[in-house]
């Protein structure tokens, strides 16, 4: 029996490795890449990402305390209500909650629709167009489905029990957090963290930095935001390294350069999305896109309190 059971191993770690090769191969190719100019489908939050939601709260309130009181959660408020409502998303409620955390300068969405922002933020960037630049460009990957959680395949298990975690997480980096694996959850963990998935924490590869942001440009001018204004912002932490220092962690791996660069390229090409945004509505029949603006209808002048719910 011993015997037996040594030959079954054995044959599996053979079987993994055309395996693991499949899988390096696959994975790169398992996320469709959104085209400049094109706002992501809104796609219905499903149960687990619900509960998903509440656990992270819960872990994050053991550390922050929920501030319900201070007057610029309205502001955080219509600025989601406006963003989602610009991207077609917001026909459920988004999960909104600002934490009393002076010493933290930070914003994360997360699926399930939720958006954690922290106090620190909100002193640190005072213009509510920059407010709008950083909250649209969290939604965005949100929207864009970079944050989903780590999945784990019936094909990642037997890596996972057959490879090194290194080899596991080396088959992460190159998938860009989309490998599926079904391991134990200590396992899964070690993996998450290691792969640097988790959700709060999460840091994106480039190619998604990029559809973030011209989806955040194209979200901010349909809602009638000012998109020059995440310029103007990492211009600023560009050009003072105290700024940037604050910014860090919103600015994740990306340099206030490397952010502001970006975001210059894109500018120039957002008339060209938004026009072809407003002839895509009008074919529909749209009424609700101004073409004498160059954009949807701006929403921002109404008062009507966002879609949100706590
Ligand atoms: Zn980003």
């Amino acid at each position: 029996m011993p015997m037996k059971r040594c030959k079954f191993s054995f044959s599996r770690v053979l079987l993994s490795i055309p395996a693991a090769a499949f899988l390096l191969c696959a994975c790169s190719n398992s996320r469709n890449p959104i085209p400049e100019g094109v706002i992501p489908d809104y796609a219905a939050v499903t149960p687990e990402q619900e509960t998903f939601g509440h656990e992270l709260l819960g872990q994050l309130t053991d550390k922050f305390e929920l501030d319900f009181d201070d007057q610029r959660l309205n502001e955080v408020e219509k600025i989601v209500g406006e963003i989602t409502k610009a991207a077609g998303a917001d026909q459920e409620p988004w999960h909104i909650h600002l934490f009393k955390a002076p010493q933290v300068v930070d914003v994360r969405a997360v699926h399930g629709n939720h958006l954690f922002v922290w106090s620190g933020f909100l002193d640190a960037v005072e213009d509510r167009n920059e407010r709008a630049a950083v909250i649209s460009h969290e939604l965005a990957h949100t929207l864009a489905h970079h944050n989903e959680p780590a999945e784990f395949s019936l094909l990642s298990e037997i890596m996972l029990q057959t490879f090194s975690m290194a080899a596991a997480v080396a088959v992460s980096y190159a998938s860009q957090g989309m490998v599926v694996i079904n391991a134990p959850d200590a396992a899964k963990w070690a993996y998450v963290q290691a792969a640097g998935l988790d959700p709060i924490d999460r840091d994106y590869p480039d190619d998604m930095e990029k559809e973030a942001s011209a989806i955040s440009l194209l979200l901010m001018s349909q809602a009638g935001y000012q998109p020059e204004a995440a310029l103007d912002l990492w211009s600023r932490a560009a050009a003072n390294s105290d700024f940037e220092d604050l910014l860090d962690e919103i600015s994740r791996d990306l340099s206030a350069d490397e952010r502001a660069d970006l975001i210059k390229g894109m500018l120039k090409k957002l008339p060209t999305w938004t026009a072809k945004l407003d002839r895509q509505a009008l074919e529909r029949g749209d009424d609700s896109f101004d073409l004498s603006k160059g954009s949807k209808a701006n929403s921002n002048d109404d008062d009507s309190p966002p879609t949100q719910d706590n």
